[in-house]
């Protein structure tokens, strides 16, 4: 069995070492004997979608994502909405998630276009939102009912009615700061403010993913569990330094 990760622009929108996410994604997959290929994609790259398992699309500053927004209507917006509306599992955190909806309209008031994949708007506001977030992932995950991570950022998240949120925000701001809500979904897309890096430390969401990315091509897969004692203390220590923050 072949787990096949697309790594958009991994040298662009990479902050709080989102590339962890990819590296856990990588070993727990290894660890189950799959073998695993990442391929990165970047700027002035059109591939086929349709070849790959699982996307990741890191944050980054408003700077890196007048680029990448660019790049992605010119060279990949068609093929990656059809393939996310074919079911492609894709985790999107920040300014990847702010990317995949309308539009991000930074605080100068310049609006940077997303794919409109999701049905998401994302306006800058006065304040960051800053700081450790614990929250409830309306996502059947097991045992664990927490996901936690970090979030920096200045957008403020509006999901329209096609999206479902995430989760439920307990500590930190989440998607606008006003309604609660974190990240969101939609089919098989996970839109998520959650750095960290977030997979780490929520390796129950990471096993999440691989299973929907291997479900989809090989039909039922069995994940055989892994011992996660030391990846749910962290998990532990993070909400517990959440909560006192
Ligand atoms: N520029 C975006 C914001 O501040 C995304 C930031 C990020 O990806 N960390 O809202």
């Amino acid at each position: 069995m072949k787990l096949t990760i697309c790594h958009l622009y991994p040298d662009l929108m990479n902050t709080y070492g989102d590339r962890g996410n990819i590296i856990t994604l990588h070993r727990r997959a290894a660890w189950r004997g799959i073998e695993v290929e990442v391929v990165p994609v970047s700027v002035g790259e059109s591939p086929d979608f349709g070849t790959f398992d699982l996307v990741f699309f890191g944050g980054g500053q408003d700077k890196e994502q007048r680029i990448v927004c660019q790049d992605l209507v010119a060279t990949k917006k068609g093929p990656l909405v059809d393939a996310i509306e074919d079911g492609l599992v894709v985790l999107a955190v920040c300014g990847g998630y702010q990317l995949l909806g309308e539009y991000y309209r930074t605080r100068a008031g310049e609006e940077l276009p997303g794919i409109g994949a999701l049905d998401i708007r994302t306006e800058a506001g006065n304040e960051r939102f800053i700081g450790n977030v614990v929250i409830e992932p309306h996502l059947s995950l097991g045992g664990v009912r927490t996901m936690v991570g970090f979030e920096n950022h200045s957008g403020r998240t509006y999901l329209g009615n096609g999206v479902r949120p995430l989760g439920r925000v307990i500590v930190g701001h989440g998607n606008n700061g006003r309604d609660g809500s974190e990240g969101c979904v939609y089919k098989n897309v996970f839109g998520t403010y959650l750095h960290g890096p977030l997979l780490p430390k929520n390796p129950h969401f990471a096993d999440y993913l691989i299973h929907k990315a291997l479900d989809r091509k090989h039909g039922e897969v069995e994940l055989p569990p892994l011992d996660d004692g030391l990846e749910l203390r962290a998990h532990r220590a993070a909400i517990a330094r959440a909560k006192r923050t």
